[in-house]
């Protein structure tokens, strides 16, 4: 359940599909984005134009690739979908824009690990709807201008900080995607329920929601997991009894904190007597990157009241001590 994994298998990966929303209405939550996107989509619509390339930012899970697939299927075009990792050399990009219908949509993930030559070719077709491309080799070699069909490029990124400025100023849309707070992922994991057929009490559904890290696809896994539990040692319908039993199980912790969360807090508690310490500091004790702290991790335990960001460093809060059972001096609790 680590939010950062995007490892499936391949099965995993056919129900995530089966429970993405398609449009806007199906989708809950993140009420200012959507506004503003349906208000977006529906003037480029009407002036039957490409929308502006767009920018989805924030902590992995939330709905980036959702709501690409959604901006999609609103404005009626294709989508095409690739990841900065993937796009090796300009001539891989070359073939999916030269591919792209009027309108359609370029889906890349991960934008902010595009190569530096990948990413320069794309600004003037960002720009230009044009670029260069080589023929012939040898004595032979010389470039030609091509022109693109006007097309979306929607860009998704945990690392908004690592994205070049030069590429940023490129979108004309950005938004970034918040945590879920526990009634809408309860919403979530009851559509996804009732998509699976599984019978679901509110309870139970609140339970999941609660322990989901703020994030619809930590809820949707939970849930996949819970159902095997109800299915196994129950007559198949999640109640708040099996609910409980499975996470329980599963070792799922009551915040769904995962176990770099407790890690980071851990380590501010024994490490630095609760703070405040340095960003980079902490980084090199939890050997994961500042980068990945600030914006993977950090967020979530500042919005769950674990931490405090103060101009001194990260500070632990006292309900970070009692969460871990811990005293103040750092000692073991009781
Ligand atoms: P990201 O691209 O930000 O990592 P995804 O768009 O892949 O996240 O979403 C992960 C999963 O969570 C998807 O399979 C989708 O079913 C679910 N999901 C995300 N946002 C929502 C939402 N607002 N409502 C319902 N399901 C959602």
């Amino acid at each position: 359940l680590d939010p950062t994994n995007d490892n499936f298998s391949s099965e995993e990966l056919d129900v995530e599909k089966k429970l993405r929303p398609l449009t806007f209405d199906d989708f809950t939550g993140q009420d200012q984005v959507l506004e503003n996107l349906q208000i977006f989509v529906q003037a480029a619509n009407g002036r039957d134009e490409a929308l502006d390339h767009t920018l989805f930012h924030g902590p992995p899970g939330l709905g980036k690739t959702t709501l690409a697939h959604i901006l999609a299927n609103e404005l009626d075009v294709g989508i095409k979908v690739t990841s900065g990792p993937v796009l090796d050399k300009p001539g891989d990009l070359a073939g999916l824009l030269t591919n792209l219908e009027e309108r359609d949509v370029l889906f890349i993930d991960e934008i902010h690990r595009l190569s530096p030559i990948v990413e320069e070719y794309l600004y003037s077709a960002m720009e230009d709807y044009k670029i260069d491309i080589m023929i012939e080799t040898g004595p032979n070699a010389r470039t030609v201008q091509i022109n693109l069909n006007p097309f979306t490029l929607v860009g998704a990124t945990t690392r908004s900080g690592l994205l070049t400025s030069p590429m940023r100023a490129r979108f004309g849309i950005s938004s970034r995607l918040q945590y879920y707070n526990t009634e809408l992922l309860t919403t979530i994991v009851q559509r996804s329920s009732s998509i699976l057929n599984v019978p679901i009490t509110m309870e139970a559904a609140i339970e999941i929601a609660g322990r989901s890290r703020g994030t619809p696809r930590i809820a949707n896994a939970l849930l996949r997991r819970v159902r095997d539990f109800a299915q196994i040692k129950g007559n198949g319908s999640i109640d708040i009894k099996i609910a409980k039993f499975a996470l329980e199980a599963l070792n799922v912790d009551a915040h769904g904190l995962d176990e770099m969360d407790n890690k980071i807090l851990e380590t501010i508690i024994d490490k630095f007597k609760g703070g405040p310490v340095g960003i980079t500091t902490l980084a090199t004790a939890v050997s994961e990157s500042s980068e990945t702290i600030e914006e993977v991790y950090e967020p979530f335990l500042i919005q769950q009241g674990f931490i405090m960001r103060t101009p001194r460093g990260r500070e632990v809060t006292e309900q970070a001590y009692k969460h871990l059972g811990k005293i103040k001096d750092g000692t073991q609790g009781g």
